[in-house]
């Protein structure tokens, strides 16, 4: 380029194409808006009609003529033939080609084919360093595997949301998919991960910015949003239909358990929200009769009080402060009491303490397998109790995590406490929930197995809301299979399609020679569609809470409920 001899046109271009450098090297955004007005403003000045970036994977896509992408950063629909290619090859083996078109009948100048050779390396240089941040970017705030939110961008988010004057029109959740390690096994990891996106797209569309939904990790994602948002959110937590693939029939619904933290004018502490939120989400995942839990302070104090319980364990168990409540399994033919089940309890400063405050805490480790030995224990010394005392007891059921399928010792160490107290096994029954994996499944088998040969019965617990029931009772020789109350609660008129489950669960279970009992059940009303349908056993509150030892004795002395008929 020869200095001395430029005119003033070409001056000006100089001019502008310094500023064109200037300008672009401060923009990061992959969309900037201001990008598009730069381009177009040094192109007409240097008389351009056209300009595309087409971006190639590899050498042999190039030779192909197959891009990856191609972007036209400007066209005024006059351009010529004669085009000006710039090529780089990148680190990566990829291929970046600008190609630049004057207007039809246009021959550039020497000097105006220097600019514009200036101005293609400005322009790669920019795109590549937008590039670059942009993946930087992503690597830390979006999840790869499903292309949503990380967590880090949660995090900034609702640090930005705390400090708006709005903060209190918004809500934080957390959500864990229900049961999604069978999903995961049933369709293979590819198209399960179909399934979660599509899932958490369902969100994102009812979403507006800053509103967003993101991955913690595995089947776990949260989501700020408006609380005016709430109703839809909940419906979509509760169970929505999603496709997986393209083919008939590729779709499941998939629902979660949520908690939900509602922002306040008086809430300052990120932290705060995010551990209240997950706080509230591990209460609804204990629970299995609901699908959401809202955090509130009484749900704060049990949990810091859970938080102790961790810490205080090997005290709590050896102060005896753990013991067990008996709720009564009632037959409808005579309303009788039939059995009953141990529920454990924590008598913690001189309250009683519910196991949805302690169980999750203890249950993510195998502390909860010594509590359930302990509770074991304490029955079966009961059971010795009321028969040395002349009382005909009944089967107690106790509780066991599926923790205890990776211990291979456990139905001998189960019987060794069992003999220990010279109960005899048929007053003992074990209850398990279904499992969720393949792997569970074939050590629970083996375990139900291994007790049906030592005379104990097996019951499966919640039945009904997993997704391996029918197989779990074709497969595995359990005696008695308990309604869960999810169902129970949803018993009203003949037609419903809950009712119509319900009447071939029992049938089924009474053609498999099981037993069935229904759980949960409060209501006369529930009582006489259960009755039937053949379902003769009941627990719930309708005939007992879970009572103390010495109620409980009062109902093995006078076994008949008189005052229900
Ligand atoms: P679960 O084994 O399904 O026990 C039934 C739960 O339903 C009990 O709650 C019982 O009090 C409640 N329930 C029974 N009838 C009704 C009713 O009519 N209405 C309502 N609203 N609730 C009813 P609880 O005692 O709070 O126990 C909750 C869960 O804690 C149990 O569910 C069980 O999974 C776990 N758990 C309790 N004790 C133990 C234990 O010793 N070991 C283990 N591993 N888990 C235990
Ligand atoms: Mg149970
Ligand atoms: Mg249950």
């Amino acid at each position: 380029m020869d200095l001395d001899h430029i005119d003033e046109r070409e001056s000006r271009v100089l001019y502008e194409l310094i500023q064109f450098i200037k300008k672009e090297s401060q923009i990061t955004e992959v969309d900037s808006p201001e990008d598009p007005v730069l381009v177009n403003e040094l192109a007409g000045l240097l008389r351009l009609a056209k300009i595309t970036v087409t971006e190639y994977a590899s050498l042999s896509d190039e030779k192909l003529e197959n891009p990856s992408a191609v972007t036209e950063i400007y066209d005024n629909g006059k351009a010529g033939e004669e085009a000006y290619i710039f090529k780089e090859h990148l680190n990566d083996n990829s291929i970046v080609k600008i190609m630049v078109y004057s207007e039809k009948d246009v021959v550039l100048s020497d000097f105006e084919r220097e600019i514009v050779e200036i101005f293609c390396t400005n322009l790669f240089i920019v795109k590549s360093r937008i590039r670059l941040i942009d993946r930087l970017i992503r690597a830390v705030y979006y999840d790869h595997q499903l292309g949503i939110y990380s967590f880090a961008y949660a995090e900034k988010v609702i640090s930005q949301v705390l400090q708006t004057s709005e903060a209190s029109k918004y809500a934080v959740a957390f959500f864990n998919l229900f049961r999604f390690s069978n999903v995961n096994e049933l369709l293979g990891r590819r198209r399960a991960d179909e399934a979660m996106r599509s899932y958490a797209r369902e969100f994102e569309k009812l979403f507006t910015e800053p509103e967003i939904v993101w991955r913690v990790g595995g089947d776990t994602f949260g989501a700020i949003f408006r609380k005016e948002h709430m109703d839809a959110f909940l419906q979509l937590i509760q169970g929505k239909r999603i496709r997986y693939g393209r083919g008939a029939g590729e779709e499941l619904v998939i629902s979660a358990a949520a908690g939900i933290y509602l922002i306040t004018d008086n809430t300052d502490n990120r932290s705060l929200v995010i551990d209240s939120a997950m706080a509230a989400m591990t209460s609804a995942k204990f629970n299995r009769h609901v699908r959401y839990v809202f955090f509130d302070e009484g749900l704060g104090k049990e949990l810091e009080h859970a938080r102790k319980i961790e810490a205080g364990f090997e005290k709590t168990i050896n102060n005896h402060e753990y013991f067990a409540k008996y709720q009564p399994k009632v037959s409808l033919d005579g309303n009788r009491l039939m059995g009953a089940e141990a529920l454990c309890r924590w008598e913690s400063d001189g309250k009683e303490v519910q196991p949805v405050s302690f169980i999750p805490v203890l249950e993510k480790s195998i502390r909860i397998c010594q509590l359930d030995f302990y509770m074991l224990d304490h029955v079966c010394r009961d059971i010795a109790e009321w028969i040395k005392e002349g009382l005909d007891p009944v089967k107690v059921s106790v509780n066991f995590s599926r923790k205890h399928l990776s211990n291979e010792h456990f139905v001998e160490q189960l019987i060794s406490v069992i003999d220990k107290h010279s109960v005899p096994h048929e007053l003992i029954s074990v209850e398990f929930t279904e499992t969720s994996s393949d792997e569970d499944f074939q050590k629970l088998k083996k375990v139900i197995f291994a007790l049906k040969e030592k005379n104990i019965e097996a019951v499966v617990d919640d039945f009904g809301i997993g997704y391996s029931s029918l197989s779990l009772i074709a497969q595995v020789p359990f005696k008695e299979l308990k309604i869960d109350k999810f169902f129970v609660d949803k018993i009203t008129d003949e037609k419903s399609k809950n009712t119509i489950m319900i009447r071939n669960i029992i049938n089924m279970a009474h053609d498999m020679n099981m037993m069935c009992i229904a759980e949960g059940v409060e209501t006369s009303d529930q009582i006489e569609v259960l009755r039937r349908y053949g379902c003769k056993n009941i627990q719930g509150y309708y005939f007992d809470k879970p009572l103390d030892k010495a109620e409980f004795r009062k109902r093995l002395v006078d076994p008949v409920y008189k005052t229900k008929e």
